[in-house]
């Protein structure tokens, strides 16, 4: 930081996250002058989905970026299935959608974010500070007009126009602004761990459902990275059974991992993650506008919080940029104007996540001799087309956003 520990910008963004990388990227492409602050070290966290969308390669295609982004490390998926009792179920399929890369892309979501920010470095105006931990508004005149931050090197101050929250849904800076959370109430919560991958191991597997268990498997080449859902809650009765048991259930839902197991040594190896869907009444106060997870949690159910929160900062971005370079304050009726553009494609999506938790997933888990899959999933199963409805608001989302912002380093508007 600087040597008085204060730093003055255009736009300082909490949080480098998919959201906060995103905006920060576009921003300084469009040259205006951005400091992005993360709280870790490095980006290199296990406990983030992976997911790249059909809608962030059109993005990536739009920056003129796709033939460098598809280098990096990923695989490609055209259809997403479940797995019921051991019976693969067809529900999406991405082959249709009039995107330049109708599939669905699965990226270490680590490699995602070091890509964008190789891409922001690119710009001038744009800083990343890591280890950088944002505590508070620093607010004058009405209105937010910084943030403190805690550093090795003690408190430091950052300076903005405009202050942007995308520091994920614990998000310090919404709580600092008395931003009314509404929350959705969800009924499962997650534990996470992983297993060696070996060579024979079936495809990737986005979920699979098995007597009266659920599992997610992220295939990250020589492990499996699972999600084993469980019942809001239930963390401590299951630790109470022993790992013994917690073996035998995943063993139960993924048998080819027998023999495998082992490697879960004690609960060091597992993590539990805590699930919440809720949303801001308001995203935005004088000086301060709220994107991606700490605009509106996002559930991991249909893997598209990640999706959301790179929309969020596109329109963010295409809405804001121009304010930047005229007036340099940015005021509340472009904030009110992002909420009001992003807040129907987010709640749409949350009020899906909410039915399936409650209809498919609390069904699932509650009734341990229920193999069959629900009836709107043998639906899609048996008549494919239908298929095309999930794979577009999986795979795209409602109301799409488009690269509006200009690239200074080309001179294109
Ligand atoms: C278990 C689980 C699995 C999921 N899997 C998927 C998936 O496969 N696909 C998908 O699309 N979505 C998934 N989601 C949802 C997805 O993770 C979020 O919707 C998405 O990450 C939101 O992006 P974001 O940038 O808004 O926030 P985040 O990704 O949470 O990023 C916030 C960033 O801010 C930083 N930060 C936090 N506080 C501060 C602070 N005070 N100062 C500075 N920095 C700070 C954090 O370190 C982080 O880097 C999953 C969610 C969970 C809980």
């Amino acid at each position: 930081m600087a040597q008085n520990n204060e730093l003055t910008t255009s736009c300082c963004i909490a949080g480098g996250g998919p959201a906060g990388m995103m905006l920060g990227f576009l921003l300084a492409r469009a040259g205006i002058d951005v400091i992005v602050l993360e709280k870790h070290a490095d980006f290199f966290r296990d406990f983030r989905g992976d997911t790249i969308h059909p809608s962030t390669f059109q993005l990536m295609f739009e920056l003129d970026l796709l033939e460098e982004f598809l280098k990096v490390p990923h695989q490609e998926i055209e259809t997403f299935s479940a797995v019921f009792n051991n019976e693969p179920v067809q529900i999406a399929n991405f082959r249709h959608l009039n995107v330049v890369k109708p599939a669905l892309g699965l990226m270490p979501q680590w490699d995602f974010l070091k890509f964008l920010q190789k891409q922001a470095e690119r710009y001038p105006t744009f800083r990343l500070v890591m280890n950088a931990e944002v505590t508070g508004v620093i607010s004058g005149n009405g209105r937010i007009n910084g943030v403190t931050v805690s550093r090795a090197d003690g408190e430091n101050r950052v300076l903005a126009n405009l202050v942007v929250a995308a520091d994920g849904r614990r998000s310090i800076l919404r709580e600092k602004a008395n931003l009314k959370v509404i929350s959705s109430g969800v009924p499962i919560d997650v534990l996470w761990f992983r297993v060696s991958r070996l060579g024979n191991d079936p495809a990737q597997i986005l979920g699979r459902f098995n007597a009266g268990r659920i599992m997610v498997m992220l295939d990250r080449n020589d492990y499996w990275q699972c999600a084993y859902i469980i019942k809001k809650g239930g963390d401590e009765h299951i630790r109470q059974q022993g790992i013994q048991m917690f073996r035998h259930d995943i063993e139960l839902v993924a048998p080819f991992l027998a023999g495998r197991l082992e490697e879960v040594r004690s609960w060091d190896d597992i993590k539990l993650l805590t699930v919440d869907v809720d949303h801001l009444e308001t995203w935005y106060t004088s000086g301060l506008l709220c994107i991606g997870d700490a605009a509106h949690a996002m559930s991991p159910v249909g893997g598209v919080g990640i999706n959301l929160a790179i929309q969020d900062a596109v329109a963010a971005a295409n809405m804001l940029h121009k304010s930047f370079k005229e007036q340099g304050l940015i005021e509340a009726d472009l904030l009110r104007a992002v909420q009001k553009r992003r807040s129907f494609p987010t709640r749409f999506i949350q009020q899906l996540q909410i039915l399936l938790h409650n209809k498919v997933i609390q069904v699932h888990l509650t009734d341990k001799m229920n193999t069959k899959p629900p009836i709107f999933m043998r639906l899609l199963n048996a008549f494919p087309i239908l298929q095309r409805l999930p794979a577009r608001v999986l795979g795209v989302g409602v109301r799409p956003e488009h690269i509006h912002t200009p690239d200074t380093a080309s001179g294109t508007k």
